[in-house]
């Protein structure tokens, strides 16, 4: 049974959809004002694979994610580099997608844009207003009144009286009733966007856009939202506090899923810090044509091998062991392959203990992706099991049912990380410097075919010197 931790009990649940074997996942999408980064990253390759394991076991799964294209953070960026909020938006939406499809995220249903649902936002304030639940400020917009509703804080725990401590820019007013109300829709100011509407000429806030794009197609309420944990408060706060005082239904969501954290070597990661790594500079510093896989590859399987609700602090020797990690598979692929070509032969009537173990194994393997989507307890069961098999080929005890059962697990753990590997072939530049070594070594200069050997190792290559000619190899071999 599929077990979560739910942010809102803080327990363990089982997951029980509102729709039997249907799952409505929504989780906050980005602010395209910037390139997204490996935080973005953690987050977005968590939800990633947590969609395909609910698709692999049987659910149908419904991802939203919303495109927070009209923000403070557009408009002021926009102005410093002399273009308009909605082309900036545009331009960084494209980009988003572009990272989104080299890190292999394809889970996403539907991706829906804060601006399409304009109509939809009017709405939900408009319902708020009716109910008691929203008030106007004269020339500055529409605030929600959090005294009308008891429960906010209830998810992270916070009281309102302690709400004044995350407000953006767009919730500032001297005016509003109590401190932590937050913007509904703002009216614009001069040389701003504004959309004119029955509340007014002006923009929407940042949090009434995605109750108003999970109405429009989930509806008052739905099984799962998910984000980085630092979005709880204010902003999924505000979600609950406006969705539902506008259908007066509760839960807005059953389960609410938060990613930890990601720090850079202990340090939060900021552009003035100059720790700041997209996923662009992360894809292109780790691409190396002398490994088995690609940088894609590598990121996936060092943010998916931590549990999504921890934190990570990021750092090279981390990237160096995720190497490693992914190297050991190959290395024992390739010792399987070569145990079944030589040695294997079948030992008749172990079939069925075989069976039992397997099953034990895969069990395991599956339990702890039931508890709480425990990648790290997964992937200590495939180690273990590869430890063993490693013992049972020293001895020569290993069946071929044993080669198929952990080939079988392997295969799936790649799939459900969606890890590629590749045959590396010998790049160009690596073959012409061996073959200026093998000149250099006929001439007898020693050192320049040393120096030689030096690049081609630098370039991840290594030589095997034998009486038919050099060989190349990966060094990772
Ligand atoms: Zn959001």
């Amino acid at each position: 049974m599929l077990k979560f931790f739910n942010t809102l009990s803080e327990k363990k649940e089982s997951l029980k959809p509102r729709h039997k074997k249907r799952v409505q996942l929504f989780v906050c999408g980005p602010t395209v004002y910037d390139y997204s980064h490996i935080g973005h990253a953690r987050t977005y390759l968590a939800f990633d694979c947590i969609a395909k394991y609910l698709s692999r076991i049987g659910y149908k799964t419904y991802y939203l994610q919303n495109i927070t294209d009209i923000d403070d953070k557009i408009i002021e960026r926009a102005k410093q580099q002399h273009t308009t909020p909605k082309t900036l938006a545009r331009m960084f939406e494209k980009l988003y997608h572009e990272d989104e499809r080299k890190l292999r995220i394809t889970s996403i249903t539907k991706y829906a844009r804060a601006t399409d649902y304009i109509p939809a936002i009017v709405r939900q304030v408009k319902t708020l207003l009716k109910r008691g639940h929203a008030y106007e400020i004269r020339k500055d917009g529409y605030y929600f009144d959090l005294a009308t509703f008891p429960r906010y804080g209830a998810l992270s725990r916070r009281t309102s009286l302690q709400a004044e401590d995350a407000v953006s820019r767009i919730d500032e007013s001297l005016q509003k009733r109590n401190k932590g109300d937050f913007a509904l829709w703002k009216f614009s100011k001069r040389g701003e966007p504004y959309w004119n509407t029955e509340l007014g000429k002006g923009r929407p806030g940042w949090h009434i856009e995605d109750t108003a794009i999970t109405e429009s197609i989930f509806g008052p309420q739905y099984d799962i939202h998910g984000g980085a944990i630092d979005l709880k408060f204010p902003h999924h706060e505000a979600e609950i506090a406006q969705q539902e005082s506008a259908s007066r239904k509760h839960p807005l969501a059953k389960y609410w899923l938060h990613t930890g954290f990601l720090t850079i070597n202990g340090k939060k990661m900021s552009k003035s810090a100059g720790n700041f790594v997209t996923i662009r500079d992360f894809l292109s510093t780790h691409e190396n044509a002398a490994l088995p896989f690609d940088a894609t590859t590598l990121l996936r399987y060092f943010i998916l091998s931590q549990h999504y609700r921890a934190p990570i602090d990021f750092n090279e020797a981390l990237i160096t062991h995720a190497r490693q990690s992914l190297i050991t598979f190959l290395d024992f692929e390739k010792r399987l392959s070569s145990y079944a070509g030589k040695t294997l032969k079948m030992h008749q009537g172990e079939d069925r203990r075989m069976t039992t173990v397997r099953n034990t194994i895969f069990k395991q393997f599956e339990a702890a992706l039931e508890n709480d989507f425990n990648t790290p307890q997964a992937l200590g069961v495939i180690f273990d099991a590869m430890h063993t098999m490693n013992s049972k080929m020293d001895t020569g005890r290993a069946t071929r049912n044993d080669v198929i059962h952990i080939r079988t697990l392997l295969t799936s753990l790649y799939e459900l990380f969606d890890l590629r590997f590749r045959t590396v072939s010998i790049p160009k530049e690596v073959k012409s410097l061996v073959t200026q070594r093998e000149s250099a070594r006929k001439e007898k200069q020693w050192q320049r075919a040393d120096m030689l050997r030096v690049q081609t190792s630098a370039l991840g290559f290594s030589i095997e010197d034998t009486p038919q000619g050099p060989i190349i190899h990966p060094t990772y071999q």
